[in-house]
Protein backbone atom coordinates (compact mmCIF):
# COMPACT_ATOMS: atom_id res chain seq x y z
CA UNK A 1 0.00 0.00 0.00
CA UNK A 2 2.84 2.26 0.67
CA UNK A 3 3.65 1.87 -3.07
CA UNK A 4 0.22 3.33 -3.42
CA UNK A 5 0.68 6.10 -1.60
CA UNK A 6 4.21 6.93 -2.93
CA UNK A 7 3.07 6.97 -6.47
CA UNK A 8 0.10 9.04 -5.81
CA UNK A 9 2.25 12.12 -5.68
CA UNK A 10 3.33 11.11 -9.64
CA UNK A 11 1.41 12.78 -12.47
CA UNK A 12 -1.43 10.63 -14.00
CA UNK A 13 -1.54 9.80 -17.34
CA UNK A 14 -4.18 12.22 -17.82
CA UNK A 15 -2.52 15.17 -16.73
CA UNK A 16 1.02 14.34 -18.40
CA UNK A 17 -1.59 13.66 -21.81
CA UNK A 18 -3.24 16.94 -21.66
CA UNK A 19 0.35 19.04 -20.36
CA UNK A 20 2.15 17.57 -23.71
CA UNK A 21 -1.31 18.18 -25.85
CA UNK A 22 -1.31 21.94 -24.45
CA UNK A 23 2.42 22.42 -25.26
CA UNK A 24 2.60 21.09 -28.88
CA UNK A 25 -0.11 23.12 -29.21
CA UNK A 26 1.67 25.59 -27.91
CA UNK A 27 4.86 25.35 -30.16
CA UNK A 28 2.55 24.71 -33.14
CA UNK A 29 0.52 28.12 -32.32
CA UNK A 30 4.14 30.11 -31.56
CA UNK A 31 6.04 28.80 -34.65
CA UNK A 32 2.72 29.94 -37.03
CA UNK A 33 3.02 33.32 -34.96
CA UNK A 34 6.87 33.59 -35.94
CA UNK A 35 7.04 32.86 -39.31
CA UNK A 36 3.82 34.75 -40.55
CA UNK A 37 4.04 37.91 -38.09
CA UNK A 38 7.66 38.01 -37.18
CA UNK A 39 9.54 36.89 -40.27
CA UNK A 40 7.00 38.17 -42.79
CA UNK A 41 8.83 41.64 -43.18
CA UNK A 42 11.94 40.07 -43.76
CA UNK A 43 10.66 37.49 -46.47
CA UNK A 44 9.18 40.02 -48.05
CA UNK A 45 12.38 42.03 -48.14
CA UNK A 46 14.46 38.82 -49.87
CA UNK A 47 12.12 38.24 -51.96
CA UNK A 48 11.59 41.96 -53.51
CA UNK A 49 15.62 41.92 -53.29
CA UNK A 50 15.41 38.75 -55.73
CA UNK A 51 13.12 40.68 -57.93
CA UNK A 52 15.13 43.51 -58.06
CA UNK A 53 18.24 41.29 -58.97
CA UNK A 54 16.17 39.36 -61.44
CA UNK A 55 14.98 42.64 -63.50
CA UNK A 56 18.44 43.67 -63.58
CA UNK A 57 19.66 40.54 -65.20
CA UNK A 58 17.03 41.34 -67.79
CA UNK A 59 17.55 44.90 -68.19
CA UNK A 60 21.25 44.38 -68.69
CA UNK A 61 20.18 41.79 -71.55
CA UNK A 62 17.73 43.88 -72.92
CA UNK A 63 20.42 46.73 -72.96
CA UNK A 64 23.32 44.91 -74.92
CA UNK A 65 21.12 43.19 -77.39
CA UNK A 66 19.88 47.03 -78.23
CA UNK A 67 16.01 46.49 -76.59
CA UNK A 68 13.79 49.22 -77.78
CA UNK A 69 12.27 51.87 -74.59
CA UNK A 70 9.05 49.93 -74.58
CA UNK A 71 10.78 46.59 -73.94
CA UNK A 72 11.76 48.61 -70.69
CA UNK A 73 8.61 49.63 -69.77
CA UNK A 74 6.47 46.58 -70.60
CA UNK A 75 8.88 45.10 -68.24
CA UNK A 76 8.96 47.32 -65.36
CA UNK A 77 5.39 48.35 -65.36
CA UNK A 78 5.23 44.72 -64.87
CA UNK A 79 7.31 44.27 -62.50
CA UNK A 80 6.78 47.72 -60.31
CA UNK A 81 10.14 48.62 -60.79
CA UNK A 82 11.23 51.78 -62.44
CA UNK A 83 14.89 52.76 -64.45
CA UNK A 84 16.89 54.76 -64.89
CA UNK A 85 20.21 54.66 -67.22
CA UNK A 86 22.86 57.36 -66.62
CA UNK A 87 26.66 57.43 -67.77
CA UNK A 88 29.46 57.25 -65.85
CA UNK A 89 29.37 61.10 -65.44
CA UNK A 90 25.95 60.80 -63.97
CA UNK A 91 24.32 62.92 -66.90
CA UNK A 92 20.51 61.40 -67.27
CA UNK A 93 19.95 59.12 -70.56
CA UNK A 94 16.87 57.64 -70.32
CA UNK A 95 14.19 57.30 -67.69
CA UNK A 96 11.31 54.69 -67.54
CA UNK A 97 7.83 56.17 -66.91
CA UNK A 98 7.05 54.94 -63.45
CA UNK A 99 10.43 56.78 -62.62
CA UNK A 100 8.68 59.74 -62.46
CA UNK A 101 8.18 61.45 -59.27
CA UNK A 102 9.82 58.33 -57.86
CA UNK A 103 12.96 58.18 -55.84
CA UNK A 104 14.99 58.06 -58.78
CA UNK A 105 14.01 61.10 -60.26
CA UNK A 106 15.67 62.92 -57.50
CA UNK A 107 19.01 61.65 -57.68
CA UNK A 108 21.08 64.61 -58.80
CA UNK A 109 23.73 63.90 -61.17
CA UNK A 110 26.14 64.60 -58.44
CA UNK A 111 24.51 61.62 -57.08
CA UNK A 112 24.85 59.49 -59.85
CA UNK A 113 28.41 60.24 -60.37
CA UNK A 114 28.44 59.03 -56.92
CA UNK A 115 26.99 56.04 -57.35
CA UNK A 116 28.58 55.19 -60.42
CA UNK A 117 32.05 55.46 -58.15
CA UNK A 118 30.33 53.32 -55.44
CA UNK A 119 29.38 51.03 -57.88
CA UNK A 120 32.91 51.06 -59.79
CA UNK A 121 34.52 50.37 -56.36
CA UNK A 122 31.73 47.44 -54.68
CA UNK A 123 32.89 45.56 -58.16
CA UNK A 124 29.97 46.36 -60.59
CA UNK A 125 27.06 46.56 -58.04
CA UNK A 126 25.54 47.97 -55.29
CA UNK A 127 22.27 47.30 -53.65
CA UNK A 128 20.62 49.98 -50.51
CA UNK A 129 17.77 48.57 -49.45
CA UNK A 130 16.13 50.99 -47.03
CA UNK A 131 15.83 54.38 -49.52
CA UNK A 132 12.65 56.25 -48.35
CA UNK A 133 10.71 57.13 -51.22
CA UNK A 134 8.19 60.33 -50.14
CA UNK A 135 4.51 59.19 -51.95
CA UNK A 136 2.75 61.09 -54.25
CA UNK A 137 1.84 64.65 -52.68
CA UNK A 138 -1.57 64.37 -54.56
CA UNK A 139 -2.37 60.74 -53.60
CA UNK A 140 -0.71 60.56 -49.46
CA UNK A 141 -0.62 64.04 -49.15
CA UNK A 142 1.65 64.42 -45.34
CA UNK A 143 1.84 60.18 -45.07
CA UNK A 144 5.07 58.63 -44.40
CA UNK A 145 7.28 57.82 -47.49
CA UNK A 146 7.83 54.86 -48.74
CA UNK A 147 10.64 52.56 -48.13
CA UNK A 148 12.27 51.23 -50.96
CA UNK A 149 15.36 49.15 -52.77
CA UNK A 150 17.39 50.78 -54.82
CA UNK A 151 19.53 48.33 -57.19
CA UNK A 152 22.72 50.08 -59.21
CA UNK A 153 25.20 47.80 -61.67
CA UNK A 154 27.02 48.99 -65.07
CA UNK A 155 26.69 47.95 -68.22
CA UNK A 156 29.75 47.65 -70.86
CA UNK A 157 27.94 48.72 -74.38
CA UNK A 158 29.14 49.15 -77.76
CA UNK A 159 28.74 53.23 -76.94
CA UNK A 160 30.38 52.73 -73.64
CA UNK A 161 29.67 52.25 -70.34
CA UNK A 162 26.66 52.77 -68.42
CA UNK A 163 25.42 53.12 -64.91
CA UNK A 164 21.53 50.83 -64.86
CA UNK A 165 19.76 52.13 -61.83
CA UNK A 166 16.66 50.48 -60.56
CA UNK A 167 14.36 50.88 -57.77
CA UNK A 168 11.39 48.83 -56.21
CA UNK A 169 9.33 50.23 -53.45
CA UNK A 170 8.76 48.13 -50.45
CA UNK A 171 5.07 48.31 -49.66
CA UNK A 172 4.80 48.34 -45.76
CA UNK A 173 3.18 44.73 -44.63
CA UNK A 174 1.48 46.55 -41.43
CA UNK A 175 -1.93 46.25 -43.00
CA UNK A 176 -1.39 42.28 -44.01
CA UNK A 177 -0.14 42.23 -40.72
CA UNK A 178 -3.24 43.57 -39.23
CA UNK A 179 -5.40 40.75 -41.32
CA UNK A 180 -3.08 38.10 -40.80
CA UNK A 181 -2.86 38.59 -36.82
CA UNK A 182 -6.72 38.61 -36.48
CA UNK A 183 -6.64 35.24 -38.56
CA UNK A 184 -3.51 34.10 -36.32
CA UNK A 185 -5.51 35.07 -32.99
CA UNK A 186 -8.60 33.06 -34.10
CA UNK A 187 -6.33 30.42 -35.25
CA UNK A 188 -4.63 30.48 -32.64
CA UNK A 189 -8.26 30.15 -29.42
CA UNK A 190 -9.37 27.47 -32.19
CA UNK A 191 -6.39 25.07 -31.92
CA UNK A 192 -6.15 25.46 -28.32
CA UNK A 193 -10.00 24.52 -27.69
CA UNK A 194 -9.24 21.41 -30.52
CA UNK A 195 -6.03 20.65 -29.06
CA UNK A 196 -7.83 20.56 -25.76
CA UNK A 197 -10.95 18.49 -26.60
CA UNK A 198 -8.61 16.35 -28.41
CA UNK A 199 -6.27 16.05 -25.32
CA UNK A 200 -9.16 15.03 -22.91
CA UNK A 201 -9.97 12.68 -25.41
CA UNK A 202 -7.20 10.91 -25.73
CA UNK A 203 -6.06 10.92 -22.03
CA UNK A 204 -9.67 9.05 -20.95
CA UNK A 205 -9.19 6.72 -23.89
CA UNK A 206 -5.47 5.81 -22.74
CA UNK A 207 -6.03 6.07 -18.62
CA UNK A 208 -9.44 4.65 -18.26
CA UNK A 209 -8.64 1.25 -18.98
CA UNK A 210 -5.50 1.65 -16.85
CA UNK A 211 -6.94 2.43 -14.18
CA UNK A 212 -9.81 -0.01 -14.32
CA UNK A 213 -6.95 -2.50 -14.38
CA UNK A 214 -5.27 -0.67 -11.41
CA UNK A 215 -8.63 -1.24 -9.62
CA UNK A 216 -9.01 -5.09 -10.06
CA UNK A 217 -4.54 -5.01 -9.49
CA UNK A 218 -5.77 -3.96 -6.33
CA UNK A 219 -7.97 -6.21 -5.61
CA UNK A 220 -5.54 -9.24 -7.12
CA UNK A 221 -2.89 -7.45 -4.31
CA UNK A 222 -5.16 -7.84 -1.18
CA UNK A 223 -5.83 -11.62 -1.98
CA UNK A 224 -8.89 -12.22 -4.57
CA UNK A 225 -7.63 -14.15 -7.06
CA UNK A 226 -10.99 -14.59 -8.68
CA UNK A 227 -10.79 -10.80 -10.31
CA UNK A 228 -11.14 -10.48 -13.78
CA UNK A 229 -9.34 -7.68 -15.74
CA UNK A 230 -11.24 -6.53 -18.19
CA UNK A 231 -9.66 -6.79 -21.51
CA UNK A 232 -10.22 -3.46 -23.76
CA UNK A 233 -9.60 -0.81 -24.66
CA UNK A 234 -6.30 -0.21 -26.26
CA UNK A 235 -3.88 -3.36 -27.32
CA UNK A 236 -1.58 -2.89 -25.32
CA UNK A 237 -4.23 -2.41 -22.04
CA UNK A 238 -6.05 -5.37 -23.48
CA UNK A 239 -2.86 -7.57 -23.44
CA UNK A 240 -1.75 -6.34 -20.26
CA UNK A 241 -5.14 -7.29 -18.85
CA UNK A 242 -4.72 -10.74 -20.49
CA UNK A 243 -1.51 -11.12 -18.81
CA UNK A 244 -2.71 -10.32 -15.36
CA UNK A 245 -6.05 -12.27 -16.20
CA UNK A 246 -3.33 -15.11 -17.08
CA UNK A 247 -0.73 -14.43 -13.33
CA UNK A 248 -4.31 -14.36 -11.12
CA UNK A 249 -5.43 -17.79 -12.98
CA UNK A 250 -1.93 -18.92 -12.06
CA UNK A 251 -1.98 -17.23 -8.57
CA UNK A 252 -5.05 -18.88 -7.83
CA UNK A 253 -3.55 -22.82 -9.25
CA UNK A 254 -0.23 -21.96 -7.10
CA UNK A 255 -3.06 -20.87 -4.07
CA UNK A 256 -4.74 -23.89 -4.75
CA UNK A 257 -1.83 -26.01 -4.52
CA UNK A 258 -0.38 -24.21 -1.61
CA UNK A 259 -3.13 -25.05 0.31
CA UNK A 260 -3.72 -28.53 -0.69
CA UNK A 261 0.18 -28.73 -0.42
CA UNK A 262 -0.06 -27.94 3.30
CA UNK A 263 -2.92 -30.06 3.66
CA UNK A 264 -0.68 -32.91 1.74
CA UNK A 265 2.08 -32.29 4.14
CA UNK A 266 0.81 -32.12 7.22
CA UNK A 267 -1.06 -35.68 6.53
CA UNK A 268 1.56 -36.92 5.38
CA UNK A 269 4.49 -36.15 8.36
CA UNK A 270 1.38 -36.33 11.05
CA UNK A 271 0.12 -40.18 10.70
CA UNK A 272 3.93 -41.48 10.52
CA UNK A 273 4.38 -39.89 13.75
CA UNK A 274 1.02 -40.33 15.46
CA UNK A 275 1.95 -44.08 15.00
CA UNK A 276 5.34 -43.94 16.12
CA UNK A 277 4.18 -41.48 19.52
CA UNK A 278 1.40 -44.15 20.13
CA UNK A 279 2.76 -47.58 20.01
CA UNK A 280 6.48 -45.92 21.65
CA UNK A 281 3.44 -45.07 24.38
CA UNK A 282 2.24 -48.12 24.40
CA UNK A 283 5.21 -49.83 24.84
CA UNK A 284 6.35 -47.93 27.65
CA UNK A 285 2.88 -48.08 29.18
CA UNK A 286 2.31 -52.04 28.81
CA UNK A 287 5.14 -53.77 29.27
CA UNK A 288 3.88 -56.94 27.72
CA UNK A 289 3.72 -54.67 24.25
CA UNK A 290 7.24 -54.44 23.88
CA UNK A 291 7.03 -56.69 21.17
CA UNK A 292 9.16 -57.39 18.18
CA UNK A 293 5.86 -56.13 15.88
CA UNK A 294 5.42 -53.37 17.49
CA UNK A 295 8.44 -52.04 17.24
CA UNK A 296 8.76 -53.40 13.46
CA UNK A 297 5.51 -50.49 12.95
CA UNK A 298 8.07 -47.91 14.66
CA UNK A 299 10.99 -48.72 12.59
CA UNK A 300 8.40 -48.44 9.13
CA UNK A 301 6.69 -45.16 9.87
CA UNK A 302 10.12 -43.50 10.71
CA UNK A 303 11.32 -45.43 7.69
CA UNK A 304 8.02 -43.92 5.95
CA UNK A 305 8.87 -40.60 7.17
CA UNK A 306 12.48 -40.32 6.73
CA UNK A 307 11.55 -41.12 3.11
CA UNK A 308 9.08 -38.41 2.23
CA UNK A 309 11.40 -35.90 4.03
CA UNK A 310 14.05 -37.29 2.08
CA UNK A 311 12.38 -36.45 -1.56
CA UNK A 312 11.03 -33.27 -0.31
CA UNK A 313 14.55 -32.66 -0.48
CA UNK A 314 15.47 -33.97 -3.36
CA UNK A 315 12.96 -32.31 -4.78
CA UNK A 316 13.23 -29.14 -3.76
CA UNK A 317 17.50 -29.31 -4.71
CA UNK A 318 16.56 -30.31 -8.14
CA UNK A 319 13.77 -27.41 -8.74
CA UNK A 320 16.69 -24.86 -6.97
CA UNK A 321 18.83 -25.88 -9.19
CA UNK A 322 21.01 -26.72 -6.77
CA UNK A 323 21.54 -30.55 -7.95
CA UNK A 324 24.57 -30.91 -10.33
CA UNK A 325 24.84 -33.92 -12.36
CA UNK A 326 27.18 -36.49 -12.35
CA UNK A 327 27.34 -38.11 -15.58
CA UNK A 328 29.06 -41.30 -16.03
CA UNK A 329 28.69 -44.27 -18.58
CA UNK A 330 27.62 -47.36 -17.48
CA UNK A 331 25.97 -50.38 -18.11
CA UNK A 332 21.87 -48.94 -17.60
CA UNK A 333 20.23 -52.65 -18.06
CA UNK A 334 22.77 -53.73 -15.32
CA UNK A 335 21.72 -51.07 -13.07
CA UNK A 336 17.95 -51.93 -13.92
CA UNK A 337 18.70 -55.63 -13.24
CA UNK A 338 20.40 -54.41 -9.89
CA UNK A 339 17.52 -52.11 -8.97
CA UNK A 340 14.81 -54.66 -9.35
CA UNK A 341 17.13 -56.99 -6.54
CA UNK A 342 16.02 -54.44 -3.83
CA UNK A 343 12.25 -56.06 -4.58
CA UNK A 344 13.23 -59.50 -3.79
CA UNK A 345 12.22 -59.24 -0.28
CA UNK A 346 8.30 -58.35 -2.18
CA UNK A 347 8.13 -62.08 -2.44
CA UNK A 348 4.10 -61.42 -3.41
CA UNK A 349 4.79 -59.14 -6.56
CA UNK A 350 6.64 -60.66 -10.13
CA UNK A 351 8.91 -58.75 -12.12
CA UNK A 352 9.24 -59.32 -16.34
CA UNK A 353 11.83 -57.45 -17.33
CA UNK A 354 12.47 -58.54 -20.91
CA UNK A 355 15.48 -56.70 -23.20
CA UNK A 356 17.69 -57.65 -25.76
CA UNK A 357 21.64 -56.37 -25.30
CA UNK A 358 22.97 -54.31 -22.58
CA UNK A 359 22.64 -50.84 -23.52
CA UNK A 360 25.59 -48.39 -22.26
CA UNK A 361 24.45 -44.58 -21.27
CA UNK A 362 26.26 -41.16 -20.40
CA UNK A 363 23.93 -40.41 -17.44
CA UNK A 364 23.93 -40.14 -13.69
CA UNK A 365 23.79 -43.36 -12.43
CA UNK A 366 22.47 -42.86 -8.67
CA UNK A 367 19.67 -40.61 -10.46
CA UNK A 368 18.68 -42.31 -13.31
CA UNK A 369 18.24 -45.38 -10.61
CA UNK A 370 16.16 -43.35 -8.90
CA UNK A 371 13.48 -42.89 -11.91
CA UNK A 372 13.30 -46.44 -12.40
CA UNK A 373 12.85 -46.95 -8.67
CA UNK A 374 10.02 -44.55 -8.50
CA UNK A 375 8.60 -46.31 -11.61
CA UNK A 376 8.52 -49.45 -10.28
CA UNK A 377 7.30 -48.05 -6.88
CA UNK A 378 4.00 -46.66 -8.73
CA UNK A 379 3.86 -49.50 -10.85
CA UNK A 380 3.51 -52.04 -7.58
CA UNK A 381 1.28 -49.67 -5.85
CA UNK A 382 -0.92 -49.57 -8.00
CA UNK A 383 -0.16 -52.73 -9.81
CA UNK A 384 -3.24 -55.08 -11.20
CA UNK A 385 -4.54 -58.47 -9.67
CA UNK A 386 -1.87 -60.57 -11.12
CA UNK A 387 0.58 -58.28 -9.33
CA UNK A 388 3.53 -58.13 -12.51
CA UNK A 389 5.33 -55.40 -13.32
CA UNK A 390 6.82 -55.60 -16.95
CA UNK A 391 10.24 -53.92 -17.87
CA UNK A 392 10.91 -53.85 -21.20
CA UNK A 393 14.01 -52.69 -22.64
CA UNK A 394 14.41 -51.15 -26.05
CA UNK A 395 17.03 -49.52 -28.60
CA UNK A 396 16.58 -47.75 -31.78
CA UNK A 397 17.90 -45.10 -33.57
CA UNK A 398 20.68 -44.75 -31.02
CA UNK A 399 18.09 -44.48 -28.13
CA UNK A 400 17.15 -46.44 -25.48
CA UNK A 401 13.89 -46.72 -24.11
CA UNK A 402 12.58 -47.98 -20.79
CA UNK A 403 9.71 -48.91 -20.24
CA UNK A 404 7.70 -49.94 -16.91
CA UNK A 405 3.98 -51.54 -17.54
CA UNK A 406 1.52 -52.19 -14.57
CA UNK A 407 -1.89 -54.12 -15.36
CA UNK A 408 -3.67 -51.93 -12.66
CA UNK A 409 -6.25 -49.32 -12.57
CA UNK A 410 -4.61 -46.71 -15.08
CA UNK A 411 -5.38 -43.02 -15.04
CA UNK A 412 -8.46 -41.31 -16.51
CA UNK A 413 -7.03 -39.34 -19.72
CA UNK A 414 -8.12 -36.13 -18.26
CA UNK A 415 -5.50 -36.54 -14.99
CA UNK A 416 -2.61 -37.30 -17.42
CA UNK A 417 -1.17 -34.39 -17.78
CA UNK A 418 -0.92 -33.26 -14.15
CA UNK A 419 0.51 -36.07 -12.96
CA UNK A 420 3.61 -34.82 -13.30
CA UNK A 421 2.63 -31.95 -10.90
CA UNK A 422 3.91 -32.09 -7.26
CA UNK A 423 1.48 -33.61 -4.90
CA UNK A 424 -0.64 -34.27 -7.46
CA UNK A 425 -2.41 -37.56 -6.76
CA UNK A 426 -5.49 -38.93 -8.91
CA UNK A 427 -7.32 -39.95 -5.96
CA UNK A 428 -7.13 -38.22 -3.40
CA UNK A 429 -9.37 -40.10 -1.13
CA UNK A 430 -7.37 -43.25 -1.64
CA UNK A 431 -4.43 -43.54 0.41
CA UNK A 432 -2.76 -46.85 1.23
CA UNK A 433 -0.17 -47.28 3.71
CA UNK A 434 2.67 -47.75 1.08
CA UNK A 435 1.26 -45.48 -1.59
CA UNK A 436 3.76 -42.67 -1.89
CA UNK A 437 3.74 -38.85 -0.98
CA UNK A 438 2.92 -37.39 -4.64
CA UNK A 439 6.50 -36.54 -5.35
CA UNK A 440 7.76 -39.59 -7.10
CA UNK A 441 7.12 -38.37 -10.44
CA UNK A 442 7.55 -35.14 -10.11
CA UNK A 443 11.35 -36.18 -9.08
CA UNK A 444 11.12 -38.27 -12.26
CA UNK A 445 10.24 -35.99 -14.51
CA UNK A 446 12.44 -33.06 -12.94
CA UNK A 447 15.91 -35.99 -13.28
CA UNK A 448 14.74 -36.68 -16.90
CA UNK A 449 14.67 -33.04 -17.43
CA UNK A 450 18.20 -32.58 -16.51
CA UNK A 451 19.67 -35.31 -18.47
CA UNK A 452 17.63 -33.84 -21.38
CA UNK A 453 15.44 -37.26 -21.59
CA UNK A 454 12.25 -37.41 -23.49
CA UNK A 455 9.53 -39.41 -21.10
CA UNK A 456 5.64 -40.24 -20.92
CA UNK A 457 2.80 -42.24 -19.95
CA UNK A 458 0.10 -44.20 -21.85
CA UNK A 459 -2.60 -45.56 -19.90
CA UNK A 460 -5.88 -46.79 -20.22
CA UNK A 461 -8.21 -46.50 -17.11
CA UNK A 462 -8.96 -50.05 -15.80
CA UNK A 463 -6.08 -51.70 -17.84
CA UNK A 464 -3.27 -50.33 -16.39
CA UNK A 465 -0.53 -48.29 -17.61
CA UNK A 466 3.31 -47.94 -19.22
CA UNK A 467 5.44 -45.09 -17.91
CA UNK A 468 8.51 -44.78 -20.68
CA UNK A 469 11.93 -42.73 -20.46
CA UNK A 470 14.24 -42.61 -23.38
CA UNK A 471 18.08 -41.46 -23.31
CA UNK A 472 20.70 -41.78 -26.31
CA UNK A 473 22.65 -44.76 -25.82
CA UNK A 474 26.52 -44.73 -25.48
CA UNK A 475 27.99 -46.23 -28.46
CA UNK A 476 29.72 -49.94 -26.98
CA UNK A 477 32.89 -49.81 -28.90
CA UNK A 478 33.50 -46.20 -26.90
CA UNK A 479 33.33 -47.54 -23.88
CA UNK A 480 36.54 -48.26 -21.84
CA UNK A 481 37.36 -52.42 -21.90
CA UNK A 482 38.12 -51.67 -18.02
CA UNK A 483 34.52 -50.47 -17.86
CA UNK A 484 33.05 -53.10 -19.44
CA UNK A 485 34.42 -55.70 -17.45
CA UNK A 486 33.53 -53.58 -13.86
CA UNK A 487 30.22 -54.23 -15.07
P1 LIG B 1 2.60 -41.06 -5.45
O1 LIG B 1 3.67 -40.99 -4.47
O2 LIG B 1 1.27 -40.65 -4.93
O3 LIG B 1 2.58 -42.31 -6.24
P2 LIG B 1 3.58 -39.92 -7.88
O4 LIG B 1 4.07 -38.58 -8.19
O5 LIG B 1 4.53 -41.04 -8.03
O6 LIG B 1 2.97 -39.88 -6.42
O7 LIG B 1 2.33 -40.20 -8.76
C1 LIG B 1 1.33 -39.23 -8.87
C2 LIG B 1 0.00 -39.83 -9.11
O8 LIG B 1 -0.03 -40.48 -10.39
C3 LIG B 1 -0.30 -40.93 -8.14
O9 LIG B 1 -0.90 -40.43 -6.99
C4 LIG B 1 -1.25 -41.79 -8.93
O10 LIG B 1 -2.58 -41.32 -8.78
C5 LIG B 1 -0.83 -41.66 -10.35
N1 LIG B 1 0.01 -42.77 -10.78
C6 LIG B 1 1.35 -42.84 -10.81
N2 LIG B 1 1.77 -44.03 -11.29
C7 LIG B 1 0.66 -44.74 -11.55
C8 LIG B 1 0.41 -46.07 -12.06
N3 LIG B 1 1.42 -46.87 -12.42
N4 LIG B 1 -0.87 -46.48 -12.19
C9 LIG B 1 -1.87 -45.65 -11.86
N5 LIG B 1 -1.72 -44.41 -11.37
C10 LIG B 1 -0.47 -43.94 -11.20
Amino acid sequence: MSAVRKNRKKTGIRAQVMIGFMIFTAVIVCMLWFFQIGLLNTFYKAIKINEIRAVSNQVVEMLENGASMSDYVEITHRTGVSMLVTDPNGTNISMTPNAQGSALERLSRLECRILYLQVQQAGGSVLEDNITEPRGEATYAGSEPLPGILYARTVYLEEGEFLVVLFSTVVPVDAAVQTLKIQLWCLTFGMLFIGLILALFIAWKLSSPLEQINASAKHLAAGNYAIRFPETGNREAAELAGTLNYAAAELSKVEDLRRELIANVSHDLRTPLTMISGYAEVMRDLPGENTPENVQVILEESNRLTGLVNDMLDLSRIQAGVTVLSAEVYNLTEEIRRTLTRYDKLAEYQFVFTCTEDVFVYADRLKISQVVYNLVNNAINYAGADKTVYLRQTTANGTVRVEITDTGAGIPAEQLPYIWERYYKVDKAHRRAQVGTGLGLSIVKNILDLHGGRYGVQSVEGHGSTFWFELPVYPVQAVHPEEMRRE
